[in-house]
């Protein structure tokens, strides 16, 4: 059992302006990787967002003026309304991200989504936790890496990931145990450097994100005997100067059957945002303006994101 953790406690977090719509369209995935905050994998079809709520998505979305629509999921290529979203945000002027594991891309009915991507300006923000084979296997299964690296192919072949800001390929780094994650920007070069030597593929941003311990990754570090001193690292390494870029303060995360969360960690911890009055938000009565109103729900998690450099969903945050 985790001992009572010394250290800060989480003041109220008040909402900033909406920039970021985010949805997780299911976790259903292909792979089934060990840190995964998603619980997600090849079995879990029955979380699946169906075109009914797409469309309360982007009736929500017209109510807003957010200008990015980051799709996740598990593998968000795999839902079947998954073009018909990017497609009517984009059509709508949204910034749309998508967050894609590079190997699905080498699935059947995914193989044309780069060049689908690229005609569209899709921003392509994939994860790979390393540049080197043997790291990122560990994480994610033999074999992942090369598929990775074959993927990231397609994505350069379409213009990805060589300056081009509106084919902007981002990769997407966490650490493989229980430490935080490294600077960003040495990395960055770092891995541009090994990517492009050994593999002939480049990319054009690293982001850096923490492991939260919550999902697969809490259950290994418990499992291991790691969750206190991970969680007391986490502690210990709070940064009070990465409260204000938390990425609950800017983004609205909405789940595959339509209830709304502070963030994509809340979500998978069905830690559901709350208006004022203590009522969970779900997008059949999303009303932006009192949404502003709220406190975000917070909660130990929350460390993972103001430890070290800070850590969002755009990477550090200091
Ligand atoms: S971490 Fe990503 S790729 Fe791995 S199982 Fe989870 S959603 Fe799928
Ligand atoms: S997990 Fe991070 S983003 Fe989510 S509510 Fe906590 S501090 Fe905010």
């Amino acid at each position: 059992m985790l001992a009572r953790l010394p250290g800060p406690s989480f003041e109220r977090i008040s909402p900033s302006n909406l920039e970021i719509f985010q949805v997780n369209v299911g976790k259903l995935c292909n792979m089934t990787c060990r840190h995964c905050h998603v619980d997600a994998g090849p079995d879990r079809t029955a979380e699946m967002m169906s075109r009914e709520t797409v469309d309360l998505c982007l009736a929500a979305l017209d109510r807003t003026a957010a200008r990015v629509v980051d799709i996740t999921g598990g593998a968000p290529e795999l839902n079947p309304h998954f073009r018909y979203l990017v497609d009517q945000c984009i059509a709508r002027g949204k910034h749309v991200m998508d967050r894609c594991n590079l190997t699905v891309l080498l699935t059947g009915p995914c193989r044309d989504l780069p060049e689908w991507f690229a005609a569209r300006g899709v921003e392509i923000v994939c994860s790979l936790p390393h540049y080197r084979k043997r790291n990122t296997d560990l994480q994610r299964g033999d074999g992942t890496f090369e598929k990775s690296i074959e993927a990231l192919r397609l994505l350069n072949a379409a213009g990805y990931g060589k300056g081009d800001p509106r084919l902007r390929l981002t990769l997407m780094h966490n650490p493989a145990g229980a430490f935080l994650a490294g600077d960003q920007q040495s990395m960055e070069r770092e891995w541009k450097e090994g990517l492009a030597a050994n593999h002939g593929v480049g990319f054009d941003a690293l982001i850096a994100l923490n492991n939260m311990p919550i999902s697969r990754f809490l259950e290994w570090l418990e499992a291991s005997g790691n969750l206190q001193g991970y969680m007391e690292m986490l502690v210990n390494a709070y940064n009070p100067g990465a409260v204000t870029g938390l990425m609950c303060r800017n983004t609205l995360s909405v789940g595959w059957d339509g209830r709304v969360y502070d963030c994509d960690f809340n979500q998978m911890l069905e830690l559901d945002a709350r208006y004022a009055d203590g009522r969970a938000v779900h997008l059949r009565d999303f009303d932006p303006a009192k949404l502003g109103e709220r406190g975000v729900v917070t909660g130990r998690h929350c460390f993972g994101c103001t430890a070290g450099a800070g850590s969002s969903c755009g990477g550090a945050l200091t």
